[in-house]
């Protein structure tokens, strides 16, 4: 076979040399151990989990060794393609907040090692294509789908290995008369790859997550392109990686199976491979097993559920960090107030085999992370949460943001701080006492107290009642006015003694609280009501009397 005549047969218009190209996209100027990595997702409308979990680790391996993380669309298969996928993945990293240092963008790309679509690159694959056909190791295929159908019936039959491959590869051994032949009748192709392959070899390989590895070496004749000369996912990412100078490519383990190829590609194409990085997936729990996170049943695999039900950018990815990394935890524990960027992330720490990931955990998580963050810090990402997820509460929250801080600032900082609060989309009934659109009694007078007394408690307070009180103070005239009424000022003494006492302090600061907030359980009280203001306060105390 001539395989020059082929190449040029085939791909008469490529007429770059890969060494143009190596000079194109010279080597990164980059320190010694400086990672360079990309995420590549294909714009299918779909973001999910596994996208985030694949993009935190990328950032954070780049950016953690002084080197560049870069966004490249895989938009290779137009069938699994939809209209405005682009601008899906573009928002929602963007919401998430990973920041790429080069990549596709809205408004055009930046890098220098682009273009960063691979719809943009077809004349880069093909002059890689052109050289793998010069090197005899591309040929042109012609079956038909019919053909191929026939091909794995037989292979069923003979219980062999499916595929196109060895004997069963017979494009392999067109002339290139016929070839000629079958272009002159416009047959349609694709260009497959010639594996060296026999299916026996073994060969070892080092993964950065799952360590030493021995696998089957590959031997298949994959499509190279397509027949509209597109490039498939195994060769377009192989001309990518290299040229972009990718060196670790993190991936999720489905790919595993299908390394063995690239790493033939490579081998091919007399470049060095860049280390592989391949993720356990998410998994979950159910019924006691563990399973595969689905689309078409988990609404949690996809990433605007969190941003739809308010959980907190910075939950999510403090979460997923410890489901990356096995001691984040205990970093965490022991850096409570560090920036997650000071975490030296690794790939010897990542999980091997599934990662749990389980929704109350990251419950818990986000609460810790909430209880955190200062008054302003919740103040801003909620509204900025609010005013899209839900405008009425986000009206409410602007009109007065210096109110509505105050109301955040409430049980925040401190030794102690208040944990209960999870979701965006929670904070607005915790609010909801302080704004009267929203204020509703949830609940009524404790039995403990008798009506009457209730009634009396209420009628003191109202005469006593001194909004420039400040904790302590306020707080020492409800144990005055317990003593006056028959209650306990010391719970303590009350526990003692309980026959002596109509009830304790907390019985009688439980009756103001239901009156002011409508709530047995609230905020700290005296901050609340210093935040209500005498009008309301005393408004909502006659309310509450009117019903007794
Ligand atoms: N386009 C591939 C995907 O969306 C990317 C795999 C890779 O990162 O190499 O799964």
């Amino acid at each position: 076979m001539d395989w020059n005549a082929l190449s040029e047969l085939l791909l008469p218009d490529s007429q770059k040399t890969p060494a143009e190209l190596e000079a194109q996209y010279p080597p990164r100027n980059l320190p010694e151990g400086a990672m360079v990595t990309r995420i590549a997702p294909s714009p299918t409308g779909f973001m999910h989990l596994g996208n985030l979990f694949g993009a935190l680790t990328d950032e954070r391996l780049a950016h953690r060794s002084g080197g560049v993380f870069y966004l490249r669309i895989e938009d290779t298969d137009a069938k699994r393609e939809v209209a405005g996928g682009v601008e899906t993945i573009l928002s929602t990293f963007s919401r998430f907040g990973l920041a790429f240092d080069e990549g596709a963008g809205i408004d055009g790309e930046r890098g220098d090692y682009g273009p960063y679509r691979q719809r943009q690159r077809a004349e880069t694959y093909h002059v890689f294509a052109k050289e793998l056909i010069r090197q005899g190791r591309a040929y042109p295929c012609f079956c038909t789908e019919e053909e191929l159908e026939q091909m794995r019936s037989a292979q069923e039959a003979e219980k062999a290995n499916f595929g196109y491959y060895g004997s069963y590869a017979r494009c392999r051994n067109l002339t290139l008369e016929q070839i000629k032949e079958k272009l002159a009748a416009g047959q349609p192709y694709v260009l497959r790859f010639k594996s060296n392959g026999t299916g026996a070899e073994k060969i070892a390989h080092k993964d950065c997550i799952k360590g030493n590895l021995e696998l089957t070496a590959n031997d298949q004749d994959v499509v190279l392109l397509k027949s509209d000369g597109i490039p498939t996912y195994h060769f377009a990412h192989v001309v990518d990686d290299h040229l972009m100078r990718t060196t670790h490519v993190v991936r999720g383990e489905e790919w595993l199976a299908t390394l063995p190829i690239h790493l033939e590609l490579f081998q091919a194409l007399g470049w060095q491979p860049p280390e592989y990085c391949h993720t356990a997936q998410l998994m979950k729990m159910e019924n006691g097993g563990k399973r595969k996170l689905s689309k078409r049943k988990d609404p949690e695999l996809a990433l605007d559920f969190y941003l739809s039900e308010g959980y907190p950018v910075p939950s999510v990815k403090e979460y997923l960090l410890t489901l990356l990394n096995s001691n984040f935890e205990e970093w965490r524990i022991a850096n409570p107030a560090a920036p997650v960027e000071e975490f030296p992330f690794s790939c010897e720490k990542m999980s091997v085999s599934g990662s749990l990931f389980d929704l109350d955990k990251l419950r818990d998580v986000s609460k810790n992370v909430i209880a955190a963050m200062s008054a302003e810090e919740v103040y801003s990402l909620l509204a900025d949460w609010a005013r899209e997820y839900d405008p009425d509460f986000y009206a409410l929250l602007s009109a007065d943001p210096d109110y509505a801080r105050a109301i955040l600032a409430i049980g925040r900082g401190g030794p102690k701080p208040r944990k209960d609060i999870a979701l965006y989309s929670e904070f607005k009934p915790y609010m909801s006492l302080f704004y009267e659109e929203l204020f509703a009694r949830q609940d009524g007078f404790s039995e403990k107290v008798d009506p009457a007394d209730a009634a009396t408690i209420l009628d003191r307070y109202t005469e006593l009642y001194d909004p420039s009180l400040e904790n302590d103070a306020w707080f020492a005239q409800v144990k005055e006015l317990s003593a006056e009424l028959g209650f306990s000022p010391d719970v303590k003494a009350y526990k003692k003694n309980p026959e002596a006492f109509k009830g304790h302090v907390g019985d009688v600061s439980g009756v103001l609280r239901v009156a002011v907030t409508g709530r047995t359980n609230s905020p700290d009280l005296c901050s609340v009501m210093k935040l209500l203001g005498k009008e309301r306060v005393l408004r909502r105390i006659s309310e509450a009397r009117a019903t007794l």
